[in-house]
């Protein structure tokens, strides 16, 4: 499958998952197509829509927390963003994402010791 109909593939996936999650794509579409992008890549080399934002470990177990969409195993710092790390999700109610904060994971949990 060509890189284009990987992408609308994976759009049609993630739409209803992170629709019960109360998240949406990004509506800026030129951000969500370039991560779509990345992803579709990440997922034809590896077999596997990674996350093209956070990085992999030799940890199988570890990685799957990062495969799209990941919100379920980081759900209360991306609630706290009102966006997923990479910003291809937001919170429904947002209108203008580029007023969303990227908060770093050791700023939130050492806020929010687990
Ligand atoms: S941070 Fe966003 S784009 Fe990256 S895997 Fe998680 S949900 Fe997908």
């Amino acid at each position: 499958m060509n890189i284009e109909a990987r992408k609308k593939a994976l759009r049609f996936l993630f739409a209803p998952i992170v629709d019960k999650l109360g998240y949406k794509f990004n509506p800026e579409e030129e951000d969500a197509d370039f991560l779509l992008e990345q992803e579709a890549g990440l997922e034809r080399q590896c077999g596997i829509p990674y996350c093209p934002c956070q990085a992999r470990t030799k940890d199988r177990a570890e990685n799957m927390k990062i495969v799209c969409p990941c919100i379920p195993f980081h759900r209360a710092h991306f609630d706290a963003m009102k966006r997923c790390w990479c910003g291809l999700f937001v919170h429904k109610d947002v209108l203008d994402p580029s007023k969303l904060k990227q908060l770093p994971p050791d700023k939130f949990y050492g806020k929010n010791v687990h």
